[in-house]
């Protein structure tokens, strides 16, 4: 089965075909060599049995005819049985005709037995006959003449008509058994052509079967996965690509397909990903902090929860770089990023603002609370060590915080306004001196405001 799969779909069709054909042809020719058989029997009739029957009968009938004659020749007066005498020998003759017809016929065995006899018994009825017609020509006394008639030609007459009768008989017997064999003839090639057409027939659905299983289904199969794909559906597993012929290269193409999907899904995700991500880091970057924030304050709103902001500002970052390096400045802002991490609760955001500053936003936080998250935030960065030339080196970082929930009775709340008021407060922070937490200030806000 499996080399038959790996054939091309052309060569499957025409093998399918071909063996269709083939047991077609098969079963006419079948058919035909059947049919002779009933026709050589019909023919064995035709050229045998008939002839012979009829030539039977044509030799029955005149040499009855001979005996009827000489009854007829043996009453009449001399002058009429004279002319009676020569139709009698023609009729004679004409039985002998009919006999040798007879003879030439193909006979059984057994026919031949009896018509030997009968050739035998008709040549000692004739010696009688001849007899006869002595006794006549010699003006015998008619009464002699008469008893040699009714005698012993009566007798020899009768036993040789039984042989007739009987070799009659005898033909009629062969001739019914020719005509059975010519049923039986038929009757088999019916039966033989019946099986035949029904072999044809298990054949050729048995092809036509293996082409829907072997073509049509996995079209089918191949063409339902295709349109699933298209809806997106990627848990769908190819089958038939191992297949050598057509469909297998149709499986293989579909696979590709697939996997050139799959390719431009991780393509996607990873675009998707460094659009939010900072690469340096691998926190949130500015625009996915404040998408994420957007929804933090919407759902802090609907449940009416607190929501707090910090933001954070590296200090003297800049003389940091000057002094060891870029690339020391970048491992410091590396180490922030996991301090502040491992600080900082699951439900908390975290995002880089830009440069040396980053942003915090603490859910379900009041101000006071906030004071404290960011105090510790200061702690876990001021606790930063880093080796440069193997000498090790701290950083600070400076703090500004601000409440949604403050804000509402005063500049009014929207997530501008709540971040340009935690920059107010790190700004504060910065000039109190830095390497600490500041909070918003009302009347700060509400001086700077004026
Ligand atoms: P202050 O305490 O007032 O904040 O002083 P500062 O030096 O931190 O402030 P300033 O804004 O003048 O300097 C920020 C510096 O941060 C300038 C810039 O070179 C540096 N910086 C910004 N982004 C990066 C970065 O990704 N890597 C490194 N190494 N340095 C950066
Ligand atoms: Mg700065
Ligand atoms: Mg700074």
């Amino acid at each position: 089965m499996p080399a038959i799969q790996n054939l091309t779909i052309r060569s499957k069709v025409a093998l399918a075909f071909g063996l269709v054909l083939a047991v077609t042809l098969g079963l006419g020719l079948f058919a035909i060599e059947r049919l002779g058989h009933v026709h050589e029997r019909a023919a064995n009739t035709r050229d045998n049995w008939f002839p012979a029957a009829r030539a039977l009968g044509d030799y029955a009938f005149e040499t009855m005819r001979v005996r009827q004659m000489e009854a007829v020749i043996i009453t009449a007066p001399a002058e009429i049985a004279a002319s009676e005498l020569q139709l009698m020998t023609k009729i004679a003759g004409d039985a002998q005709k009919a006999w040798a017809r007879y003879r030439r016929e193909n006979l059984s065995p057994e026919a031949h037995v009896q018509a030997d006899r009968i050739a035998a018994g008709w040549d000692a009825y004739m010696a009688l006959d001849m007899r006869l017609r002595n006794m006549i020509a010699a003006n015998q006394d008619a009464s002699a003449i008469f008893a040699f008639y009714a005698g012993d030609m009566r007798r020899a007459y009768a036993d040789w008509r039984d042989v007739l009768v009987q070799l009659i008989d005898l033909q009629a017997r062969e001739g019914e058994r020719n005509f059975r064999a010519g049923d039986m003839a038929y009757r088999s090639a019916r039966g033989w052509i019946y099986g035949a057409i029904g072999l044809a027939i298990l054949l050729a659905t048995a092809a036509g079967l293996f082409m829907i299983v072997s073509i049509g289904r996995p079209v089918r199969g191949l063409t339902g996965l295709m349109n699933r794909l298209a809806t997106g559906d990627m848990s769908i597993t190819v089958e038939g690509t191992e297949r050598r012929d057509e469909i297998g290269d149709m499986a293989q193409a579909v696979q590709v397909f697939k996997d050139g999907l799959a390719e431009r899904d991780r393509l996607h995700a990873e675009l998707e990903r460094r659009a939010r991500i900072d690469p340096l880091t691998g926190i949130l970057n500015r625009r996915a902090f404040r998408e994420l924030l957007e929804r933090e304050v919407a759902r802090a709103r609907r449940h009416g929860r607190e929501l707090s902001l910090a933001m954070i500002d590296v200090d003297h970052f800049k003389s940091i770089n000057d002094a060891l390096g870029h690339g020391t400045g970048d491992r410091f802002l590396v180490a922030i990023t996991e301090a502040v991490s491992a600080a900082l609760r699951s439900e908390d955001l975290f995002g880089r603002y830009g440069g040396e500053e980053f942003v915090v936003a603490f859910a379900e936080t009041d101000l006071a609370g906030a004071i404290q998250a960011a105090e510790r935030l200061r702690v876990a960065i001021a606790g930063i060590r880093l080796e440069h030339e193997g000498r090790m080196y701290g950083i600070t970082a400076s703090l500004g915080v601000a409440s949604f929930g403050d804000l509402r009775g005063e500049s009014g709340e929207t997530i501008d306004s709540v971040i340009n008021t935690a920059d107010q407060a790190l700004y504060n922070a910065k000039a109190a001196g830095r390497n600490r937490v500041l909070p918003f200030k009302p009347t700060l806000v509400a001086n700077s405001a004026a």
